[in-house]
């Protein structure tokens, strides 16, 4: 599987803003973001004028990172909330949001979102009762989301009982029993990345 082979920390730094690719660390004060927020490479803290296409460019680029998302995959997502009802842009970040290894992290069972795709690709993750481990696989209202029943004794996995966890309102994650569900469909609101999704629509637009 084709895959971004960036560091993750430079890949922050290129875009300006936190992607949240490395887990705890993220919100430590270990982030690279905090500690050089200038560009990488060494004329990175020179100031450098950007064009219309570089903005709408950079947005795009930001939303493949954090997702980890490659651009022919990308641009299918685009082609689909196109042929949609409603915002284009909404609609993108929507399908994004429902995938599943971004499900499996936004339901605290890994740390960042390659975690998770890897969770996802080692089959250790079943909707509605059956192994899926496609990490683009776009989940629907209603699916239920658990562990494997036979991966639920992996230390990864046990530290998760009974944890607390904070996540957003179209998802629910009990736990106890290592099982959520889906409630709704993400809307703009849900997605927490600070990302000008217009920018996006206008450059696939040229
Ligand atoms: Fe980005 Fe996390 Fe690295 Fe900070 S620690 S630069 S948020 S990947």
């Amino acid at each position: 599987m084709a895959k971004l082979l960036r560091p993750d920390c430079r890949q922050c730094r290129r875009e300006g803003c936190k992607l949240f690719l490395k887990g705890d660390r993220c919100t430590s004060k270990k982030c690279s973001l905090e500690k050089r927020p200038t560009l990488p490479g060494q004329h990175g803290a020179a100031r450098k004028r950007v064009t219309e296409y570089g903005l709408q460019l950079r947005e795009k680029q930001k939303v493949k990172r954090a997702y980890g998302i490659l651009e022919k995959q990308f641009r299918k997502y685009y082609e689909e909330a196109e042929r949609m009802k409603g915002v284009t842009g909404e609609n993108m970040l929507s399908l994004i949001e429902r995938r599943l290894d971004n499900v499996v992290y936004r339901m605290g069972i890994g740390a960042s979102r390659s975690e998770c795709r890897q969770i996802v690709n080692h089959g250790h993750i079943t909707v509605n009762g059956k192994r899926v481990n496609i990490p683009s696989y776009i989940v629907k209202v209603g699916d239920v989301i658990a562990i494997k029943e036979n991966k639920r004794d992996l230390e990864m996995f046990k530290e998760l009982k009974g944890m607390k966890i904070i996540m957003p309102k179209w998802l629910e994650f009990n736990s106890d029993k290592l099982e959520g569900k889906i409630l709704a469909l993400p809307v703009r609101e849900d997605i927490d990345l600070n990302i000008k999704e217009h920018l996006i629509i206008e450059l696939y637009s040229r």
